[in-house]
């Protein structure tokens, strides 16, 4: 692969995760072909969607689907809706989808999709006719055994059951695996919801006792209060963790003596979804949060927020990436250097997506689990992980991040060998 190997130094996203993946496949030498596949997406497609706005005017929004790769089973990744969707951070996304399943070992490739919309700026009504027109454009891309959608930056539960509502009318049948994240009457799965967050709390205990500190009384700061911030907030408070710091679209909030994250959700849930206004703790920026003196960060908001230009000022001893590239390639060099331990995106949010594979094996079996085993097989599949990455990280004295690529790539790579190069 050396002949292919390019340096990959800027801060967009997909770059940040070519960039990992060059230093990983340096790493385990893999072979010029197997580099070659895997380096692009299987497929790519593009759609403009016309929607018709209640005001009765056609807007036509751009979305998209990137299948990375399909090796290891049907594709699996969420959508976002949101304005900063664009091809290259569809690309990157979907990549890390891809490598994420292979490190928890579940039979699935990856991909995502996503819409360049501002959701909070349309009804209800409009949300739902731009859902249902986006999966009429992708009714040939998705499928149970094909690819598999589910929630992400500003898609939920409503999304996930219109998808779900309006391919089982396409294909003539009910068809709940073709999606997950779904409510759990339409068939989601019990756990699914806090699957995320439960997943960071459990990286970050894991990673805590191999830096031999005790979760109790340990300082945190957690940036983003969607569903993967607010519920890894909670739960790490749960574990007798202190949380100093919250943060979301309205700024960030410091409390030395803790934030009440229970209390912080409630006010959010009331207050359309936000915390402006939010009184439980002194208002601070974005780039002080992720700058406080805390043992643990986790940046649980987006991409690049911790990059070249603010990576010699954090302060953690670990960062338990909740969000999807949070850190960039430039950024992970100097936090490296500093001796911060990162727990990277495609190991700590896993739990998502593991759990969205359970609610697909339910769907499959017709039968559906309690929460105590969702719980616990989510556990024992995200403590294994770690260990198999640290045991990596370890053997090839690299940072745990590397090691993560090395264990996913090997495994995408043993398998594409296996099957033959695999076009779909
Ligand atoms: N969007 C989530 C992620 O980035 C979940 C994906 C899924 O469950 O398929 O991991």
């Amino acid at each position: 692969m050396s002949n292919n190997a390019t340096i990959h130094s800027s801060e967009n996203p997909f770059e940040s995760m070519m960039s990992r993946f060059d230093e990983a496949a340096r790493i385990i030498g893999l072979d010029d072909a197997s580099y070659n596949v895997l380096k692009s997406p299987q497929k790519t497609v593009i759609v403009n969607i016309p929607v018709t706005m209640d005001d009765g005017k056609v807007r036509v929004f751009e979305g998209f689907r990137v299948v990375h790769n399909a090796n290891l089973g049907p594709s699996k990744g969420g959508i976002r809706y949101s304005m900063d969707v664009n091809l290259d951070e569809v690309k990157a996304l979907a990549a890390w989808m891809t490598w994420k399943c292979a490190v928890v070992g579940i039979p699935y490739g990856g991909a995502k999709g996503g819409i360049k919309c501002n959701p909070r700026e349309l009804s209800k009504s409009e949300l739902e006719r731009l859902t249902r027109s986006y999966t009429d454009l992708m009714v040939t891309v998705f499928g149970p055994d094909k690819d598999i959608p589910a929630p992400d930056m500003g898609t939920g539960q409503q999304e996930m059951a219109w998808i779900m509502d309006e391919y089982s009318k396409l294909v003539g049948h009910s068809s709940p695996a073709v999606v997950t994240g779904k409510p759990l009457v339409l068939g989601g799965s019990l756990g699914r919801v806090e699957a995320t967050g439960r997943g960071v709390m459990v990286s970050t205990r894991s990673a805590l006792s191999k830096l031999g500190i005790n979760p109790v009384g340990t300082t945190c700061a957690v940036q983003g209060f969607g569903n993967v911030g607010s519920i890894s907030a909670k739960l790490l408070q749960m574990q007798g963790m202190k949380v100093l710091a919250i943060s979301d679209v309205s700024g960030g909030y410091y409390n030395p003596d803790g934030i009440n994250v229970e209390e912080a959700i409630a006010y959010r849930d009331n207050n359309s979804g936000t915390l402006e206004g939010y009184k439980g703790g002194k208002k601070i920026n974005n780039e002080e949060l992720l700058e406080l003196d805390v043992t643990v960060l986790v940046p649980a908001a987006m991409e690049d927020q911790i990059t070249h230009e603010n990576a010699d000022k954090i302060k953690a001893k670990l960062i338990v990436e909740g969000a999807n590239g949070p850190t960039s390639a430039n950024a992970d060099e100097i936090l490296n250097k500093k001796g911060i331990m990162i727990i990277p995106d495609i190991l700590a949010n896993a739990g998502g997506v593991t759990v969205s594979y359970f609610e697909w094996v339910q769907n499959r079996l017709g039968y559906f689990w309690t929460e105590e085993r969702v719980y616990r097989r989510a556990d024992r599949v995200m403590k294994q992980s770690f260990e198999a990455v640290y045991q990596a990280s370890q053997k090839y004295k690299i940072s745990m991040r590397i090691a993560a690529y090395v264990v996913a790539i090997s495994k995408v790579a043993e398998v594409e060998k296996l099957r033959g190069k695999f076009g779909i």
